[in-house]
C-alpha cells in the first residue's frame, strides 16, 4: 500500500486538484488501496488563524477574512463542476455555519485560546479534503472521505499535540482492514480522547501521512510538494540549490530540524521505525525522480548532503568562575530551561568550563534568562556566576551529512569559506554523531553564509564571482565585451563563472541576482533600470550580501571612491582602474589597506599605473620576495609619450599636441596631461607601494609649459599661446639633438624623493627607444642592480585597461579556491 500526501500548493486551485487526481489515479491503477492525505488549500490555514485572531481582538475585519475563505472554496467547487453534489453542499454549508458560529463566539468573549485556535485552524483540511474526495468520485475514482480527528488521538498539547500511537495505530488499522479504494484523509488535524480538536503543528500534514504510513506498514510514503525533492539548500535563499536524489532518515531529520521546511520534522521518525521508504516528489513536475529517504543513501558525491538554517535565534551565555570544575551546573541549567518549557536548539561549552552558551527561539529568550537567573540566584549574588548574557538577531546555519564522518576537512572548508567572505562565527557546535556542524552567525550574514557554503561544498568545481559594476563607458563596455567573449572558456578551463549582478551608467542602474547578460546590458539598463545614485547602488549591493562579491569601479569619479571604505567593510572586494582612492590622502589610503587586510578581501588596482602592464604586481612581487628598491624611473603617460616620441626635427610642438588632442589621446584640456598631474598621481601610487608615507604635494614637478600657456583661459587660448611658444620647445629639442639625446618626461623615485621632469636621455638609456604611446617603468633594485628590471608596452587604451581589470577579477577567483 502507498500513502500519499499533497501539500497546500499542490491543491491550491481547481487546476492543481485536477493534476493531483491524475497522479492519484495513476497510482490507484497499480495499487487498489491508496491513502491520500491532503493539506488545506495553500494559504487557507494562515487565513483561518488570521480570522481567529481578528475575532479575538474584536475586530470586525474577521468577517472579511471569513468571507474570503468561504468564497475560495465555493469557487473551487464551481470550477470542479461539483455544484450539483448535494452531499458535498450539505457538508460545506454546515462546516461554514460551524466556523461562523465559532468565530462569533470568539468575537463575543474576546478571547482566542489555543484550544479554540486548533479547532478553527483545522477547518482548512476538512474543507479541502472533502471537496477533493467528491471530485475523485465525480471522476469515477472511489474517493472516501476520512476526518483524521476520528483516527489520530493525541494529548492536550494544543498547537502541536503528541500522538498516542497505541490508540491511533489501532484506529487506522481497523479502518483499513476492510477498505479498498482511495481514502482521502485530512492532514494536520487530530483530536484528544475526549474528542476535542487538536493539530499536529504547522506543516503537520506530512506527519499525518507518516502516521498512516507507519500504522499501515505502507510500502512507501510519498510527500508531494512544489519542489523536485529535498534540495541542497532552501531554494528560496540559495538560487543554485539542486535536488539530492537520496538521503538517510537521519540526514533528513537533521535537515528538517534545522529548518528545511520541505519536511515537517517529526515526519521521519515513524517512517524510520518501520523502515518505510519516504519519497519527496514534485506535483508540478511528476516525472522527476525526487528524493528517496531511506536507511541507505547511494548519493555520496559530496562531503555533505545539505545546508539548512534556523533564521531567528537568540544566544544565551552563562559564565563565571563559579562554574569551573563544579559538577551539576549543566543539569541545573537545562533543568531550569526544561521546567520553563524552553526548547534548546544548540549548546556549546568551552573546554575551560567557564562558559556555556545555548541557542533558543527569540520568543523564549526572556523566559529562559529569568529561569536561569532564578536557578543560580545564590551564585549570582556571590558573584561566582555572572548575569545571563543574551545576544539577539542571530541565525544558525548547519551543514549536514553522514559522509562527514569519513571525510576530514569539513569544518576546515566551512570556516575557510566564512573567513574569505568576512562572516564571523558567534558560536559553533558539532554533534558527536558527526552528522552536522552548526554555526551561530549574525542574521545579516545569513544569506551570504548559505550561498558561500553552498558554493564551497557543492559547486567547488565551478566558482561563481558576483560582479557589481559601476561605469560602462569606454573601459566598462570593453570589459563587458571581454567577459562575454571569454565566459565559455573561463567556465571550461578555469571553472569560473562571472555573474554580473549589477550594472550602472551615470543615469541608471539594474540589479539581478541571477545574472545580467553582458551582451544585452545596454537594453536591460535602458528598459528596466532604475534611476542611479551611487549610495543607492552601494546600499543595494551590501544588502544583497552575496558571497564572492566584487565591486568594479570603471569610473574616474570621486563620488564612487568615497564609498570604498563601506564596500570593503562589507567584505566585498574592489577592482578598479580609478586612481583617486590611491592618490588621495595617505591616511585614507592606509585605512583602505587596513580594512582589506582585516576583512580579508582584495583591493586591486593594477590598472592605476600603466593600464594592463604588470607594474604594481611586479613591484609587489619584488618587495615580497625580499628585494630592495633603489630607484624607479618611468614614463607613465601615454599622452606625453606620444608627444615626445613624435617631436622630431621638422615638426612643431604645437602641431603634435593638436594631433594628440584630435585623436583623443589627451584630456579635453591637454594641460591636465602636460602639467604632469596625471603622472604625479601614478608616481604617488608607485611610491606608496614601496612603503613610502608620501602625499601629493611632496612630489616635485618641474613644469613643462611656459607661463603664458599655463595661464591661458580657454583651451583654444591655450593652443594659441602654444603656437607662440614653439621656439621655446624647439630650442629644448635642438639642445638635446646636439648631444644625440632625446627628450623624455620622466617620473623618478630615488632616496625617498619623488620628482617629475623633462630629461634628455642618450642612446644607452632604456627610455631612448619608445614608440607610440608606450609606457616604460624601470626598477633598479639590489638584485637588479647592473641592469634594471624593465616593464614596457602600451600603457593606455580601453582594450588593455579592460583586460587588466578583467585579469584582476579572475585572480580573485583563484583566491576563493
Ligand atoms: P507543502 O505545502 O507541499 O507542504 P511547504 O511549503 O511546506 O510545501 O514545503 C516546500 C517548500 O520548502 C519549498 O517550496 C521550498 O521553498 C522550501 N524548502 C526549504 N528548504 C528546502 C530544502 N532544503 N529543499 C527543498 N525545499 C526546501
Ligand atoms: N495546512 C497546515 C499548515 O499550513 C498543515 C500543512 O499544510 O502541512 O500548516
Ligand atoms: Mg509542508
Amino acid at each position: 500500500m502507498i500513502v500519499l500526501k499533497f501539500g497546500g500548493t499542490s491543491v491550491a486551485s481547481a487546476e492543481r486538484i485536477k493534476e493531483v487526481a491524475e497522479i492519484v489515479s495513476g497510482i490507484y491503477k497499480k495499487d487498489k488501496k491508496v491513502a491520500a492525505v491532503f493539506s488545506a488549500f495553500g494559504g487557507v490555514t494562515d487565513d483561518l488563524i488570521a480570522t481567529g485572531r481578528l475575532a479575538g481582538e474584536r475586530k470586525m475585519e474577521y468577517l472579511k477574512v471569513y468571507d474570503k475563505i468561504k468564497l475560495r472554496h465555493i469557487h473551487a467547487v464551481r470550477e470542479l463542476k461539483l455544484s450539483k453534489d448535494k452531499e458535498l453542499q450539505k457538508f460545506l454549508d454546515s462546516a461554514f455555519v460551524e466556523l461562523h458560529d465559532l468565530l462569533h463566539g470568539v468575537f463575543l468573549v474576546r478571547e482566542l485560546s489555543l484550544r479554540t485556535l486548533d479547532f478553527i485552524s483545522g477547518f482548512g483540511e476538512l474543507l479541502s479534503t472533502r471537496i477533493i474526495a467528491s471530485y475523485f468520485a465525480s471522476k469515477k475514482m472511489p474517493g472516501a472521505f476520512l476526518d483524521a480527528k476520528q483516527y489520530i488521538k493525541t494529548d492536550e498539547n494544543f498547537g502541536s499535540a503528541h500522538v498516542d500511537f497505541r490508540v491511533t495505530n489501532k484506529n487506522i488499522q481497523d479502518y483499513f482492514r476492510k477498505f479498498s479504494g482511495i481514502a482521502c484523509i485530512t492532514g494536520f488535524i487530530s483530536s484528544t480522547s475526549k474528542g476535542e480538536a487538536t493539530t499536529l503543528g504547522r506543516g503537520g500534514s506530512d506527519y499525518t501521512a507518516a502516521i498512516f504510513g507507519a500504522a499501515l506498514h505502507a510500502d512507501e510514503i510519498q510527500i508531494w510538494t512544489d519542489v523536485d525533492g529535498v534540495m541542497t539548500a532552501d531554494p528560496r535563499k540559495v538560487k543554485k540549490a539542486f535536488t539530492v536524489s537520496s538521503m538517510t532518515y537521519e540526514e533528513a531529520m537533521e535537515m528538517s530540524h534545522f529548518g528545511a521546511k520541505v519536511i515537517h520534522p517529526p515526519t521521519i521518525q515513524p517512517a524510520l521505525e518501520k523502515g518505510i521508504p519516504l519519497w519527496i516528489k514534485n506535483t508540478f513536475n511528476p516525472s522527476h525522480y525526487g528524493t528517496l529517504i531511506s536507511t541507505k543513501a547511494t548519493d555520496q558525491q559530496f562531503m555533505i548532503k545539505g545546508i539548512s538554517s534556523i533564521d531567528e535565534v537568540a544566544l544565551l551565555t552563562l559564565q563565571g568562575s563559579g562554574m569551573v570544575g563544579v559538577a551539576g551546573i549543566s543539569a541545573r541549567l537545562f533543568g531550569a530551561l526544561s521546567q520553563s518549557k524552553v526548547n534548546v536548539i544548540l549548546i556549546t561549552q568551552g573546554s575551560s568550563e567557564h562558559t556555556i552558551s545555548f541557542a533558543v527561539k527569540p520568543a523564549d529568550a526572556i523566559i529562559a534568562k529569568k529561569a536561569i537567573e532564578e536557578a543560580f540566584d545564590l551564585e549570582m549574588k556571590a558573584h561566582l556566576i555572572e548575569k545571563v548574557r543574551v545576544e539577539d538577531n542571530l541565525s544558525i546555519v548547519a551543514v549536514i551529512g553522514e559522509n562527514m564522518r569519513n571525510t576530514p576537512g569539513v569544518s576546515g572548508r566551512l570556516f575557510q569559506s566564512f573567513g574569505k567572505n568576512g562572516i564571523s562565527a558567534v558560536a559553533t557546535a558539532q554533534g558527536s554523531s558527526e552528522l552536522n556542524i552548526s554555526v551561530v552567525i549574525h542574521r545579516a550574514d545569513l544569506n551570504k553564509a548559505l550561498n558561500a557554503l553552498h558554493q564551497a561544498f557543492f559547486l567547488s568545481d565551478i566558482k561563481t564571482l558576483n560582479v557589481f559594476m559601476i561605469g560602462v563607458g569606454l573601459i566598462g563596455s570593453t570589459l563587458l565585451k571581454q567577459i562575454e567573449k571569454q565566459s565559455g572558456h573561463l567556465k571550461k578551463s578555469r571553472s569560473l563563472e562571472i555573474n554580473l549582478v549589477a550594472v550602472s551608467n551615470s543615469k541608471k542602474m539594474f540589479f539581478d541576482e541571477k545574472g545580467i547578460s553582458p551582451r544585452n546590458y545596454k537594453d536591460t539598463l535602458e528598459k528596466s533600470g532604475e534611476s542611479m545614485s551611487v549610495s543607492a547602488f552601494i546600499k543595494k549591493m551590501t544588502q544583497l550580501n552575496l558571497p564572492q562579491s566584487i565591486f568594479v569601479d570603471n569610473t574616474s569619479s570621486e563620488d564612487v571612491v568615497k564609498h570604498y571604505q563601506v564596500v570593503l567593510d562589507h567584505s566585498i572586494s574592489i577592482v578598479t582602474p580609478n586612481k583617486i582612492a590611491n592618490s588621495g590622502k595617505f591616511k585614507d589610503y592606509e585605512k583602505l589597506r587596513d580594512t582589506s587586510r582585516k576583512k580579508n578581501v582584495r583591493f586591486l588596482y593594477e590598472t592605476n599605473v600603466g593600464a594592463g602592464l604588470p607594474v604594481i604586481g611586479t613591484l609587489k612581487d619584488l618587495l615580497t620576495s625580499g628585494d630592495t628598491i633603489l630607484k624607479i624611473e618611468a614614463v607613465l603617460s601615454g599622452t606625453l609619450s606620444f608627444i615626445f616620441n613624435n617631436f622630431k626635427t621638422g615638426t612643431k610642438f604645437s602641431d603634435i599636441v593638436h594631433e594628440a588632442h584630435k585623436r583623443g589621446y589627451t584630456e579635453p584640456d591637454p594641460r591636465v596631461d602636460l602639467s604632469g598631474m596625471d603622472v604625479a598621481r601614478k608616481l604617488l601610487i608607485l611610491s606608496r607601494e614601496t612603503g613610502l608615507n608620501i602625499e601629493m604635494n611632496d612630489i616635485v614637478i618641474e613644469q613643462l609649459l611656459p607661463v603664458n600657456c599655463r595661464k591661458a583661459k580657454t583651451v583654444s587660448d591655450f593652443f594659441a599661446e602654444l603656437e607662440k611658444s614653439n621656439d621655446f620647445f624647439d630650442a629644448m629639442r635642438k639642445k638635446a639633438d646636439e648631444k644625440k639625446k632625446v627628450l623624455r618626461f620622466i617620473a623618478q623615485l630615488e632616496n625617498n624623493n619623488a620628482t617629475i621632469s623633462l630629461q634628455e636621455v642618450d642612446t644607452n638609456h632604456p627610455f631612448y627607444n619608445l614608440s607610440g604611446s608606450d609606457n616604460i617603468i624601470s626598477y633598479t633594485t639590489e638584485r637588479y642592480h647592473e641592469r634594471p628590471l624593465v616593464v614596457k608596452g602600451p600603457g593606455a587604451g580601453a582594450e588593455v585597461t579592460a583586460a587588466g581589470v578583467f585579469a584582476e577579477i579572475i585572480s580573485i577567483g583563484n583566491y576563493f579556491e
